[in-house]
C-alpha cells in the first residue's frame, strides 16, 4: 500500500531500470516516478551508476532524484557461513578511483559468470549461445541472471522470467556458477570514501533466500553503515518490526522502498516508502560531494 507521509511527500529510495535488470529505460522510470506521485526517487541499479546522467537529463519540475546504486557485496552471517547482502549506497563520487576499480572487477566478473552459465545450459541442449548473449548486452553493464532468464523466455525455453528462475537459474540449481562479490565491510567504507551513506537492502528477506543475524548488522552499523531498509515488499510484518527495532538499537535510518524493476517485478514504484526526515539524515550523513538533484520547481521546500 502506498504510505504518503503527512505532508504528502512520496519518497522511494531504492529502482531500478534497464541499465541493470528493470524494464524502463532511466527516462521512463522518472517519468513513471512524476506520474505516480513521486516527490523523490533514487536511481539504484545493480552495480552501476550508468544510468545516472539519463535520468538527471529526466528530471521534471517538482521531482528530486538521489543518485545511487545497489551494490551486492558478501558478508558474514553470523553462523560461521557467508551470505550475500544487498547494499544500496546513495549520493557517492562515482569517480572516485577506488570505486571505479571494483566497479569493473565485478562487471568482468559478472559477465564471465553468466557466459559460463549459459554455456552449461547449452552443453545440456537448451538453445542459448552465450557469446551471442553476451555481444547483446552493453559493455558497460553488468550481466545477470535475469539476463539468462530474458534470452530462455526469447527462445521459448520458459514462458516467464519468473519460471526460468524457478528451474533453472535459482542459486541451488545445477547450471548456478558462484561469484565473488566485493564484503561488505570494504563496500562501506568505499562508499563513505567516496562521499556517500550506505543502507542494508531487504536483510531480512527470509524467503528469498539465507540472510544474516541482528548481531552482524551490529557489526555493520559500527563499521559505518548508515541505515536498513524496513519497509520493503518482500518484508513480512514481523521482519519490518524486528528490523525497525534494531535500527532504534543501532541509531540506523529506517528507509522504505518498493525495489521497482519495471514490468518485470509486480510491485509499483512508490509502493513503500521512506519519510522526509529519514531521507534528511542520510543526507545530512553524506559529505556533500553528490547532492540530492531537484526538478526546476520544488513541491515541498
Ligand atoms: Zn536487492
Ligand atoms: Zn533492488
Amino acid at each position: 500500500m502506498p504510505c504518503s507521509t503527512l505532508d504528502g511527500m512520496v519518497i522511494d529510495l531504492h529502482t531500478h531500470s534497464s541499465v541493470s535488470d528493470g524494464t524502463d529505460t532511466p527516462t521512463e522510470l522518472i517519468t513513471t516516478a512524476a506520474e505516480s506521485g513521486l516527490s523523490v526517487v533514487a536511481l539504484t541499479d545493480h552495480d552501476t551508476t550508468a544510468g545516472w546522467a539519463e535520468a538527471a537529463a529526466a528530471l521534471p519540475d517538482g521531482l528530486s532524484l538521489v543518485r545511487g546504486a545497489e551494490l551486492s557485496c558478501e558478508s558474514p552471517n553470523g553462523l560461521g557461513g557467508v551470505v550475500t547482502v544487498h547494499l544500496l549506497a546513495y549520493l557517492f563520487d562515482p569517480d572516485a578511483p577506488v570505486i571505479v576499480a571494483e566497479q569493473s572487477r565485478l562487471r568482468a566478473e559478472r559477465r564471465e559468470r553468466l557466459h559460463k552459465m549459459a554455456k552449461r545450459m547449452a552443453a545440456d541442449g537448451y538453445p542459448v549461445d552465450a557469446d551471442d548473449l553476451l555481444a547483446s548486452l552493453p559493455a558497460d553493464s553488468p550481466a545477470g541472471r535475469p539476463h539468462l532468464a530474458m534470452a530462455l523466455v526469447q527462445a521459448g525455453v520458459v514462458e516467464s522470467v519468473d519460471e526460468a528462475f524457478r528451474v533453472f537459474l535459482n542459486s541451488r540449481g545445477r547450471f548456478m556458477v558462484s561469484r565473488r562479490d566485493t564484503p561488505v565491510h570494504t563496500a562501506i567504507q568505499m562508499i563513505a570514501d567516496a562521499g556517500g551513506v550506505t543502507v542494508l537492502a531487504h536483510a531480512f528477506a527470509r524467503h528469498r533466500g539465507p540472510t544474516l543475524t541482528a548481531d552482524v548488522i551490529k557489526e555493520l552499523a559500527a563499521a559505518g553503515l548508515s541505515g536498513l531498509e524496513v519497509d520493503h515488499p518482500d518484508h513480512t510484518p514481523s521482519a519490518r518490526a524486528e528490523l525497525a527495532e534494531l535500527a532504534g538499537d543501532l541509531r540506523l535510518v529506517k528507509t522504505g522502498s518498493s525495489d521497482y524493476h519495471g514490468t518485470n517485478k509486480t510491485i509499483r514504484i512508490g509502493q513503500e516508502s521512506t519519510s522526509p526526515e529519514a531521507l534528511a539524515e542520510l543526507v545530512a550523513r553524506t559529505s556533500g560531494v553528490v547532492p540530492v538533484l531537484h526538478g526546476k520547481v520544488m513541491s515541498s521546500g
